[in-house]
Parts: C-alpha cells; sequence; structure tokens
C-alpha cells in the first residue's frame, strides 16, 4: 500500500510520523510505503511567532530541519504538489514527478493574504508571518506612545491570537513603562469579542481591567496610508500610530485551483475527516472546510484519528475511530499568567482564571512541541 501525505507542517508531520509508527514492522517488510512531500525542508513552530514578535523567542528557536522530525520509514521530498488527479489517484509535482497512491492525506495548511484590504500590507504589522514578526518586534520596541489598533480579518488561523496579541501589547508596554502613553483599541468582526462565546464572556472584564478599549462589529474596509486611519464595512473607523492585524486567511492556492475547494478549504466529513466524495483521501488541519478552530491542536488530535483509522483500514479493511471537534488552546494573559481552553463538536470550553503554572506549561510546551510533532506527546 503506497500512503502519500501532502504537506509537512503541524499536521503533515504528526499523522506521518503516527501512521509510520503503527506501521513500521509493514514498511520494513515493505508492504506499506509512506511518501511526504512538502514545499519547504524547514519545519516552523508558527506558534512561536508571537512570541518573536515580543522579543520572547528567537527565529532559531522555532525552527528544525523536517528531515530531524521525521520516522526513519518515511521518504521526504522537498517538491510541492501542483495538480491533483484524485480520480486517477496521482499527484504532479512542481519538479514534474508523478506520486501514484491508494491513500492520500492532505495537511496543505493555509497563508494569510492582504488583497481583500487595501493599505494593510502597506501599514500593518502582524506576527502572522515569519518577516511580520520580525518587524513587529523591532516597532514595539521603538514605539513612544499613541494609538494602537488590533484589527481582524476573517477567517484566520488560530482564533485566540487576537485577544492574545491585545494582552501581550498591553503587558509589552507595561514593562516598557509607557502604558499610560498608549491607547489600545481592540476591534472585531461580529457582534463580541470573541467568536467562542464563553472565551468572549471572560475576555470582557480582562479587557475592562487593562483599560483595552474594544469595539464589535469592525469588518475591515480598508487602510487610509496617508491618514493612519481603518475604514470598516459598518461605517465606522479607527485612528492608529500603530496598527496591528491578525490578516485574513485562505486556503493554499494550489488547493483551489485544482477545484478541491473553494477558497483553498477542501470539503471534509467532519467525523471521518475523509474528503468528501473521495474515501481513500484524507484532510486535517487549517485546509479542512470544518467550522472548528484552525489551530496545531486540532490538526494534531485529528492525527490521531487518522493515522489510527489508516492503520486499521490496512489491517482490518475498516476504521475505528472518529473525530469529536477536539480542541486545546492556551491562552496567554497578562504578564507571567495563562489559562486555557479545551472543547469540541458539543461541548463549549470552560475558561478559568489565568495561573502562573498555566503559563508556565505553555512555555514548556513550546519546547516539548518538537517530541510533539514527532508524535511522542
Ligand atoms: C502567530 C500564530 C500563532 C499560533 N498559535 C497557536 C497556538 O497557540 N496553538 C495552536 O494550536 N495553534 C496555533 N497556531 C496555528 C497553527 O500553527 C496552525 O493551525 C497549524 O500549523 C496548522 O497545521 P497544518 O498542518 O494544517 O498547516 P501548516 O503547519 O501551515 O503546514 C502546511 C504545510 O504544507 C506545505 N505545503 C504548502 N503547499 C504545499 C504543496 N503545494 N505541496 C506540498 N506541501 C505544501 C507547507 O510547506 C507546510 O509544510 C498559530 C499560528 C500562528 C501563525
Amino acid at each position: 500500500m503506497k500512503i502519500l501525505f501532502v504537506g509537512g507542517g503541524m499536521g503533515g508531520t504528526i499523522v506521518a510520523n503516527n501512521v509510520a509508527r503503527r506501521l513500521a514492522r509493514e514498511v520494513r517488510e515493505g508492504k506499506v510505503q509512506i511518501t511526504m512531500l512538502s514545499a519547504t525542508d524547514q519545519h516552523w513552530y508558527q506558534p512561536g511567532l508571537l512570541y518573536v514578535a515580543f522579543g520572547k523567542m528567537g527565529m532559531n528557536d522555532i525552527v528544525r530541519e523536517q528531515t530531524s522530525l521525521l520516522e526513519p520509514g518515511i521518504q521526504f521530498f522537498v517538491d510541492p504538489v501542483e495538480e491533483f488527479e484524485l480520480a486517477q489517484n496521482k499527484v504532479r509535482t512542481k519538479g514534474g514527478v508523478v506520486h501514484d497512491y491508494d491513500m492520500l492525506v492532505i495537511a496543505t495548511g493555509c497563508e494569510a493574504v492582504y488583497d481583500e484590504v487595501p493599505g494593510l500590507a502597506e501599514t500593518s504589522e502582524t506576527p502572522y508571518t515569519r518577516e511580520g514578526a520580525v518587524r513587529m518586534f523591532k516597532r514595539l520596541r521603538d514605539f513612544e506612545g499613541g494609538k494602537v489598533a488590533v484589527v481582524v480579518g476573517v477567517p484566520h488561523k488560530c482564533p485566540i491570537a487576537p485577544i492574545e496579541i491585545t494582552f501581550m501589547l498591553h503587558e509589552f508596554f507595561e514593562k516598557r513603562g509607557i502604558r499610560d502613553k498608549v491607547e489600545l483599541k481592540y476591534t472585531y468582526p461580529i457582534a463580541r469579542i470573541h467568536n467562542i462565546e464563553n472565551i468572549a464572556t471572560w475576555a470582557v472584564p480582562e479587557f475592562e481591567r487593562m483599560e483595552v478599549d474594544y469595539e464589535t462589529f469592525f469588518n475591515m474596509k480598508e487602510v487610509d496610508v496617508e491618514n493612519k486611519i481603518v475604514h470598516s464595512e459598518e461605517g465606522t473607523e479607527k485612528e492608529f500610530d500603530l496598527l496591528v492585524t491578525v490578516p485574513p486567511h485562505r486556503g493554499m492556492k494550489v488547493i483551489e485551483e485544482n477545484n478541491l475547494g473553494e477558497g483553498g478549504w477542501i470539503p471534509t466529513d467532519r467525523y471521518s475527516l475523509q474528503m468528501e466524495g473521495h474515501e481513500n483521501v484524507y484532510v486535517l488541519g487549517d485546509t479542512s472546510n470544518l467550522p472548528i478552530s484552525k489551530t496545531g491542536s486540532t490538526a494534531h488530535f485529528q492525527s490521531e484519528v487518522i493515522g489510527e483509522n489508516i492503520a486499521s483500514i490496512f489491517r482490518t479493511g475498516s476504521a475505528t475511530r472518529e473525530y469529536d471537534g477536539k480542541v486545546y488552546c492556551f491562552i496567554e494573559a497578562d504578564q507571567d499568567r495563562a489559562t486555557n481552553a479545551c472543547f469540541n463538536y458539543i461541548d463549549p470550553p470552560e475558561i478559568k482564571a489565568p495561573t502562573k503554572s498555566m503559563h508556565m506549561l505553555k512555555m514548556s510546551y513550546n519546547q516539548w512541541y518538537w517530541s510533539s510533532a514527532r508524535g511522542l506527546l
């Protein structure tokens, strides 16, 4: 059996390692062949970008060679897929190589896009890209005070980030002794300050305590670059001296160009994680169209289900597990405290008061991630 993984980020790496370990004997005996195709030989721990943007981690802390994270049985090629021929069980790469498969797992992620909001790219800082995180740190370090606006595009990965970024801005300016010179304003596109109700309910008093001004129903329309004003679709506006954004995201172009899913989001069965209409194609992580948080933890929990099912299908002919929508997020609060949110398709999160120990756990996880990517946690 040939199992092909497309994408070597959080989801692709964890699931490929999971399958390689479960079917290690069959790989050794040549009965199973596992191949991974990715767009880069580097593996970036994207949650670390938030810490880079605030000067708490360096770029070297958040990158590893992809091959150092993979189980020995996985053949790895840096050669991105350009064509998916699902009817023929084949993909064609940029390098012109055709790979056929019996099982395909797609985990190509998603990316920030700026073309929907004129002026946003030129004016805003963001921790959502590698260049952006480094630039944001320099801007924050040199900022002397004024109006700081946080603006949020949808959809985006890591739904907790807008709130975390705001808490971290408060903390950063407080530590620099200039919090009283900063007017911190937060905006969010829907009727409350976070799309998960319990998180919004918990965060409102935190914002009020930190004197963060907030406005809901603020969907970015355009940025007046010259006058430093963000206009919303709703007709309101925010002036800024420093604009921080969580940009809108789309799935990768290759997904849309191959008609696998509008906007790059692949229609996925919420329980089996199979691509709709394709029994031998699994989808996980940010590229699925599931209406759940696009986070690394989502991809991790999905990996366990897909890994177990692929091994089980190989051995017994049928799948044994379903994904229940599980997501787990740490939420960095101010200073050295954090809390967490754990939820699934049915149960919403219950948010507890932030603690120092939860913050320590998150800081430790930032180091443990590399074991997690290898599927050891
Ligand atoms: C600032 C920030 C903070 C975050 N914080 C958190 C957090 O605290 N907790 C959390 O759980 N998540 C967090 N996330 C989100 C998390 O990083 C993503 O949800 C996660 O990486 C998704 O995994 P994925 O495998 O779907 O995509 P990715 O990890 O993005 O991997 C996609 C992979 O596909 C490859 N690829 C792309 N195109 C092709 C192609 N054509 N052919 C082959 N390969 C291709 C890419 O090279 C990449 O290796 C954060 C993200 C950011 C940016």
